[in-house]
């Protein structure tokens, strides 16, 4: 559903994605790990060229992903963004931001979109908070707000960079959980995060990157009970 081939990009002289294959298939969930600075942001950005790269072929559902213009916005719709900051619109209320762009991306009716987003508001276990303001909300809720807005697009899969390492602890599993289902019903995702107990559970695969490159993509429990890399094991021993 997602591949990227030989995907490349500098900051500076920071090669910060060098010759990037990944395939990421329908329903899968890719667990991204390594360590801060390694390149997970940059790649999660680069799949919907929301960072543009220099080289290198991104193709969503069989299309090469435009770099620019109209058929990039078409083909940016289908792949959902949920990213450590919320990003909600504090003055709209929870129900208009999960409104908003199913109204003005998808030329949804009004009526329609708040309907579909009441939807999806359960389905987050936040139906009775429709009408309140984001910072009504608790971080974990915030959170269950953005994927609710994310999975009103209809995406055909959703990127999360790190969603819950700007929560306090007891929130973290609210979100873990949404996502988890998500997971169970058949989403595919690539998903950027520390959270170990997730990525045993829920991922198909676990890509680890270090220094901009994938040293490892495997499947989680050969990856945490035999990591192959000195990079990895190195990264394992300072965060299992
Ligand atoms: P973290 O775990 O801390 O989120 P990461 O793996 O997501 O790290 P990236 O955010 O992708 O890492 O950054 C990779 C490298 O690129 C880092 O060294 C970072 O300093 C650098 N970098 C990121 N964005 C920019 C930018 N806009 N300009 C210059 N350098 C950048
Ligand atoms: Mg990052």
């Amino acid at each position: 559903l997602i591949e990227l081939r030989g995907v490349n990009k500098h900051y500076g002289t920071l090669h910060v994605l060098q010759s990037i294959d990944l395939t990421v298939g329908r329903g899968e969930v890719v667990v991204v790990i390594g360590p801060s600075g390694s390149g997970k942001s940059t790649l999660c950005r680069a799949m919907n060229r929301l960072e543009t790269v220099e080289s290198g072929e991104i193709v969503i559902d069989g299309q090469a992903l435009p770099e620019e213009g109209k058929a990039l916005a078409r083909l940016r719709a289908e792949v959902g963004m949920v990213f450590q900051s919320f990003n909600l619109f504090a003055h709209k209320t929870v129900l208009a931001n999960v409104s908003l762009a199913q109204i003005k991306v998808r030329k949804r009716k009004k009526e329609d979109a708040d309907r579909r987003s009441r939807e999806l508001l359960d389905r987050v276990g936040l139906a009775a908070h429709a009408d309140k303001y984001p910072a009504q909300l608790s971080g974990g809720q915030q959170q269950r707000v953005a994927i609710a807005r994310a999975l009103a697009m209809d995406p055909k899969a959703l990127l999360f960079d790190e969603p819950t390492s700007a929560l306090d602890p007891e929130m973290i599993n609210e979100v873990l959980e949404v996502m988890q289902q998500l997971a169970h019903e058949g989403m595919t995702m690539v998903v950027v995060t520390h959270e170990m107990g997730f990525a045993r559970s829920a991922a198909n695969r676990v890509v680890f990157m270090a220094d901009g490159k994938i040293v490892e993509d495997r499947a989680p429990e050969d990856f945490f009970t035999a990591p192959r890399s000195d990079r990895a094991k190195d990264f394992l021993s300072k965060i299992l």
